[in-house]
């Protein structure tokens, strides 16, 4: 037995549009022999081993995508140019797009009709930023964090919206160098409900333990950026896909470990992560007595 404390964060698991997401997908399976995603479903790999097994495959692009088939647009949504590909060549669109993330489409399209300079906060090679811009009609532009400010000719009216899943602190600093460059200031915070709560709870639990684990996929976005938030703390932070890469030397001198996942790792994640900690840390105490 060791004395280790697990502490979870109760906001991890599956998102929302996550969940959506592999909901209409595996219905969309169930419906039809053979059917293209655009791009992997989410940053998982077993996730999406088992749907190629129902006869979902990936592509890149929708002109892979051959004439009278299906396809799925994923939680980070697509360009309008996707839709109008798929209805010109009679593709069968299953339209996962989070609402949330269409939220943020339909306000960077509303600004832009407005005459505003749309800024997007967000990574430049992210599907949802490029999506984004997209629906903006290629009129916002991208900017991954206040700096980049310098190398945009601002005008006087800027209309502002995020990634969904970008931190808050981000936001605020852009919206502070902003302020001071423009006569007018649009904001929408469309960062979603679910990554706020889940960056605010895991903040909280890194702050309360010697070890945080977070879990997730290297490419996975909004995993990255807990894994940041959590280091932030000064806390150390390891960030592992699956429980096999927890390394028995992490827990050394640890009595208190969090965990937190990204909104694309599923539950059962959590739990092989939970029962590998209690194992590492049993073997390390008897290792431990066996030795004194
Ligand atoms: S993180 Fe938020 S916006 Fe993104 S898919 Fe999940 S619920 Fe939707």
């Amino acid at each position: 037995m060791s004395d280790l404390r697990i502490i979870g964060v109760d906001e991890a698991g599956f998102c929302f549009g996550v969940k959506r997401a592999l909901q209409l997908a595996h219905q969309a399976t169930e419906e039809h022999s053979e059917v293209a995603c655009l791009g992997p479903l989410i940053h998982n790999s077993q996730v999406v081993e088992g749907l190629e097994r129902r006869g979902m495959h990936v592509v890149d692009d929708i002109a892979e995508v051959s004439r009278g088939s299906a396809a799925l647009v994923r939680a980070h949504g697509a360009g309008p140019d996707v839709y109008e590909q798929a209805q010109k060549r009679g593709i069968k669109l299953i339209d996962a797009t989070c609402p949330f993330v269409r939220r943020v489409q339909q306000a960077a399209a509303r600004f832009v009709e407005e005459r505003y300079q749309v800024l997007v906060l967000g990574e430049r090679d992210h599907p949802e930023a490029r999506a984004i811009v997209a629906h903006a009609g290629g009129r916002a532009t991208i900017v991954q964090d206040a700096d980049e400010l310098k190398q945009i000719d601002l005008t006087d009216r800027v209309a502002v919206v995020c990634q969904t899943t970008q931190r808050m602190d981000k936001l605020q600093a852009l919206v502070a160098a902003l302020m001071p460059r423009v006569g007018e200031l649009r904001v929408v915070n469309t960062i979603c409900d679910a990554t706020a709560k889940r960056q605010k709870a895991s903040l909280r639990v890194a702050s309360q333990v010697d070890l945080m684990i977070v879990i997730g996929g290297y490419h996975s976005a909004n995993t990255n950026r807990l894994a940041q938030i959590c280091r932030a703390t000064g806390t150390r932070t390891k960030h592992i896909e699956v429980a096999e890469e927890l390394r028995a030397e992490w827990l050394d001198g640890v009595r208190t470990v969090g965990i937190t996942t990204g909104a694309s790792t599923p539950p059962e994640a959590q739990e092989d992560v939970r029962r590998q900690l209690l194992e590492l840390a049993a073997a390390g105490a008897a290792e431990h007595r066996g030795g004194t």
